[in-house]
């Protein structure tokens, strides 16, 4: 697809996978677009990531192809091997949970976050020439009825017709939207995460079934922790997380390096099987989980500032949708712009959050609902019926087009946002900056 120039100029704060997914379809649809990213070189930073057919989706439409291609081939392959779902005392493989068979035009892709955001980088700078400014951390914003802007670190201002805050759990487009700085709160837990390559494993009689016939995916589900350990590439990566409880206050920083230690008590009384793949880890993280309830508004006061991503709505890993739902917000807005025209890029804005905003705070409930059916698992009701501890893959999530919705819903929530007169009873979602109750 190559959309006539629009001519309205985008600049995306952000270069995660919101902000170049953004950029992306921003350029697909015709927009002016460019992108200016905090880090001053790209790193294969994060282990395990997961991308929903509703991403695979979108990443299949990107050069016929041929960047899902070059995805999947760094990516987890469990058609034969599927999920197994253990007892976390016993070991006993509950739940056998196969996988579904891929849709090649919407296929399920996890992998390692680094390399997978490597490919989706360098399409977007290298073969689609989009301007990408690294060493660039934006700490300012303005707008007006007529434009909107940020300010870069050598007091430059760059002006454009909207900027998309895609920068993350920590950002500062958000306290211009709101208008108050909305600090994260800890949700309860925190993850040890860690990603190394299989030596060790493959020469312990007890671990090396795991990585010599392919990869494979395993879950031990216990009271209030969850252990999910992969093999990738053939068996030759090993990959493992683990879900537990953490109160611990998280203020500016959520990433830690982990101790082994703490991670051998929460095991005491597991699975042998669990311990002896952790002793294999050379160095891992301690992710404390970012919550925040749904901000009132992703639009700043001119709506010509969106926040979108994690900026917007971060959300828990066991919804396995944060990065997906994040790329669905740059699909929705690109489509708007265009829709909308240069003239009404404020409306454009408003529209996509109407899109948006039910479907997401939607999706991120699924993060706590399948979390809690495993850490709350009754096991006489697994042992009549495993599948109830299965992991939920349900069509309105996976199925969804995001830019055939945006597309199809777009002329009528126009009509309601620029000429609400016309419409009973017309309730829009508010925009910046929101009243603080006292
Ligand atoms: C380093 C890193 C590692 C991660 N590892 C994992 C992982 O292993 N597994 C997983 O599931 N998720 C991981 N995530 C989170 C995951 O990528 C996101 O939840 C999801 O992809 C949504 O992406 P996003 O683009 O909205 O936000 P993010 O991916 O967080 O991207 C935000 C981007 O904005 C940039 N930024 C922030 N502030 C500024 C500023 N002031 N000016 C300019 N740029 C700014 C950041 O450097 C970052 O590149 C990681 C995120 C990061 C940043």
């Amino acid at each position: 697809m190559s959309a006539s120039k629009t001519g309205i100029k985008v600049v995306v704060v952000g270069a995660g996978f919101g902000g170049l997914t953004a950029a992306i379809e921003c350029h697909r649809q015709g927009h002016d677009v460019s992108i200016y990213e905090n880090f001053p070189e790209l790193k294969t930073l994060g282990d395990i990531i997961s991308f929903g057919a509703n991403a695979g989706r979108i990443f299949h439409r990107w050069s016929d192809g041929k960047i899902v291609r070059r995805l999947r081939d760094l990516c987890i392959d469990l058609s034969t091997y599927g999920f197994r779902i253990h007892k976390y005392d016993t070991g006993e493989v509950v739940y056998h949970q196969p996988t579904p068979k891929q849709d090649p035009q919407a296929p399920v892709l996890n992998g390692h976050r680094g390399e997978l955001h490597e490919v989706v980088f360098n399409y977007a700078r290298d073969e689609l020439g989009i301007p990408i400014h690294l060493g660039q951390p934006v700490n300012e914003y303005f707008e007006d009825e007529n434009q909107a802007g940020i300010v870069l670190k050598s007091g430059e201002r760059v002006v454009a017709d909207v900027v998309i805050g895609a920068d993350g759990v920590r950002s500062k487009a958000r306290e211009l939207v709101l208008g108050y700085v909305d600090k994260p709160k800890s949700s309860g837990y925190a993850v040890w995460r860690a990603w190394f390559s299989n030596t060790d494993m493959i020469k312990d009689p007890r671990t090396r079934e795991f990585c010599i016939n392919g990869d494979t995916f395993n879950g031990w589900i216990g009271p209030d922790v969850h252990f999910l350990f992969s093999t990738i590439k053939g068996g030759q990566d090993c990959c493992w997380v683990l879900t537990h409880r953490d109160e611990h206050d998280i203020d500016e920083s959520w990433s830690f390096p982990g101790k082994l230690e703490d991670v051998y008590k929460v095991l005491e009384g597991w699975d042998p099987t669990c311990r002896a793949i952790v002793e294999k880890t050379p160095s891992l993280v301690d992710w404390k989980l970012v919550y925040r309830d749904p901000l009132p508004t992703w639009v700043s006061k001119h709506a010509r500032i969106l926040l979108l991503g994690d900026s917007a709505h971060p959300f828990l890993p066991t919804s396995a949708q944060g990065a997906t739902q994040a790329m669905e917000d740059g699909v929705t807005i690109a489509v708007c712009l265009r829709r909308a025209g240069k003239d009404n890029v404020p409306a454009a804005v408003r529209v996509h959050q109407e899109i948006r905003y039910d479907r997401v705070a939607l999706v991120q409930k699924t993060g706590e609902t399948t979390r809690d059916r495993w850490h709350k698992t009754d096991w006489e009701k697994v042992a009549k019926d495993p599948k109830s501890i299965a992991f939920p893959r349900e069509e309105w999530i996976h199925h969804h087009d995001a830019e055939k919705h945006a597309e199809e819903s777009f002329e009528e929530i126009f009509k309601k946002v620029t000429q609400p007169e016309l419409f009973d009873n017309v309730k829009l979602l508010p925009v910046g900056p929101i009243p603080v109750a006292v």
